[in-house]
């Protein structure tokens, strides 16, 4: 097929030309006196990425889900207590994890399309007298619905509940993209991967510990060896890894951490609003089609969920948009499957990049007989667009 395929899935994102070119290295030794600067300048430059000074970035030669993995098995004992609402497919995976990994889960189940409950989460920590939750657990970004939670809000209620459980976040859809605070929100353990915001290729776990749950990782019992952040932190300390760690990808973060300080973080999360806004232009004031997420305090500036008419299969648009237009749109997953189809509008992406998705969608749409007005949500988009602009103000 001639051109190119266009990539809007929310993940993995595209890879800027400079990050690819930035790949492109000979291997080399991962002791050699020199190397170490670069593995500093990978953990060094993501500290103003997750808005941190005092927690410490670590990179794992894995994906996201193995950093829920590490999180867990650093900072708790075996049979520990984890507090999580599951409102998606990702919350959904975090939990099962917990309870496959031995550690007592209390669900807190959310309707999807909707945010972290955080009356349920107080009253949860409020009935916890006995402390015997260590962690809870919160999606910031479910990238199944396209719901953005608030994790500042959520850090407010655990301190009001006076108590002293861990915070893990999972990030992996909005680190870079959305705008994460790891010290101010006080989290312990942010949990991201490559192949989103950070414009990489998938292949790389990226997370952030804070010094209280390092303390805890000296403690605990759990069993881990791989993903062992003590001996990380001794290796990284000096720029080193414990074992031989993907050289690309770490040439190719510090490429993509110089891209996103050239634009400004604030720039880069504003973006991503303005983006994200042109596409929900599309939805609701183009198509008049709803969002997965129930409510405009949970809109997505990473992904939307977009669902079709009663009566029409999501997966026949995106199978339509990716055999006839060379399209990759984002499929539904699980209780949402064939109800829902994703736009990703995350990473490396401007305006007319996301006006091809509404298009590619809007052609699909049309295509399987969903009755939307030709033209309709090109012509919000790019309205949206015009009218708005990228800058963080
Ligand atoms: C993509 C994603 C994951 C899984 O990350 P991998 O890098 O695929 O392991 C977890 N949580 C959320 C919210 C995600 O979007």
């Amino acid at each position: 097929m001639a051109g190119r395929n266009f990539l809007f899935v929310p993940g993995p994102t595209n890879v800027p030309d400079r990050v690819l070119r930035a790949m492109v290295v000979s291997q080399e030794d991962h002791r050699s006196p020199k190397f170490g600067a670069l593995g500093l300048a990978c953990i060094e430059g993501l500290k103003p990425v997750f808005k941190t000074t005092t927690g410490t970035p670590i990179l794992f030669p894995a994906s996201g889900t193995a950093c829920w993995e590490a999180a867990l098995t650093n900072c708790l004992n075996p049979g520990d207590k984890v507090l999580i609402a599951r409102f998606g497919q990702f919350s959904h995976l975090w939990a099962d994890m917990a309870a496959r990994l031995g550690y007592e889960v209390e669900i807190i189940e959310t309707e999807w399309g909707e945010g972290a409950p955080l009356e349920r989460y107080h009253a949860a920590l409020e009935a916890d007298t006995g402390h015997r939750i260590k962690a809870v657990l919160a999606t910031q970004n479910e990238t199944a619905t396209g719901v953005t939670s608030d994790i500042g809000a959520l850090r407010k209620v655990m301190d009001a509940a006076r108590h002293p459980a861990l915070l893990f976040v999972d990030a992996v859809s909005a680190l870079a993209s959305i705008d994460f605070r790891m010290d101010e929100w006080g989290v312990d353990v942010c949990v991201s991967g490559s192949q989103k915001g950070l414009m990489l290729p998938a292949g790389l776990g990226v997370t952030c510990v804070s010094q209280k749950a390092l303390e805890a990782a000296k403690t605990s019992k759990s069993p881990r060896c791989y993903f062992d952040y003590g001996d990380m932190v001794r290796a990284n300390a000096t720029g080193y890894f414990p074992y031989t760690p993907s050289i690309p990808m770490l040439y190719g973060l510090r490429e993509a951490l110089a891209i996103l300080a050239e634009e400004g973080i604030e720039n880069v999360f504003a973006r991503h609003a303005y983006l994200g806004g042109a596409v929900r232009a599309a939805v609701l004031d183009g198509w008049k089609l709803k969002l997965c997420a129930k409510q405009p305090q949970w809109y997505s500036d990473t992904v939307s969920a977009i669902v079709v008419p009663e009566g029409f299969d999501a997966a026949k648009v995106i199978a339509r948009a990716y055999s006839r237009y060379n399209v990759s749109l984002g499929a539904g997953l699980s209780k949402v499957a064939g109800k829902v189809f994703r736009i990703g509008h995350l990473g490396d992406n401007n305006e007319v990049m996301v006006l091809a998705s509404v298009a590619a969608a809007e052609m699909a749409m049309i295509d399987v007989g969903i009755p939307v007005t030709p033209g309709s949500g090109v012509a919000a988009a790019g309205h949206f667009l015009r009218v708005n602009t990228p800058e963080a103000r």
